[in-house]
């Protein structure tokens, strides 16, 4: 059975379609039953479709590196539940 975590480290993939189909089907059946994941799967693609839509946007290394921390924060506070 698939975790929070390990959704955590493979979103991006799953919202890119680059997973395996098995890994594809657990993190939909984990997103079912997860309403955590869901919103956080959500934010995920909202973020990269954002990205995408201005795709001559450079993120400068500062901002990436807070951005990283947030996330990091999210998923410790979602780890203490
Ligand atoms: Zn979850």
């Amino acid at each position: 059975m698939l975790m929070c975590r390990d959704l955590a480290r493979i979103g991006s993939d799953y919202i890119d379609g680059k997973l395996r189909p098995a890994e594809t089907i657990s993190v939909r059946m984990h997103l079912m039953m997860c309403k955590d994941c869901r919103s956080f799967i959500g934010n995920l693609r909202e973020s990269v479709r954002l990205i995408q839509s201005h795709s001559d946007y450079r993120m400068d290394e500062d901002y990436a590196t807070r951005i990283d921390g947030a996330i990091n924060d999210a998923l410790t506070r979602q780890r203490g539940k």
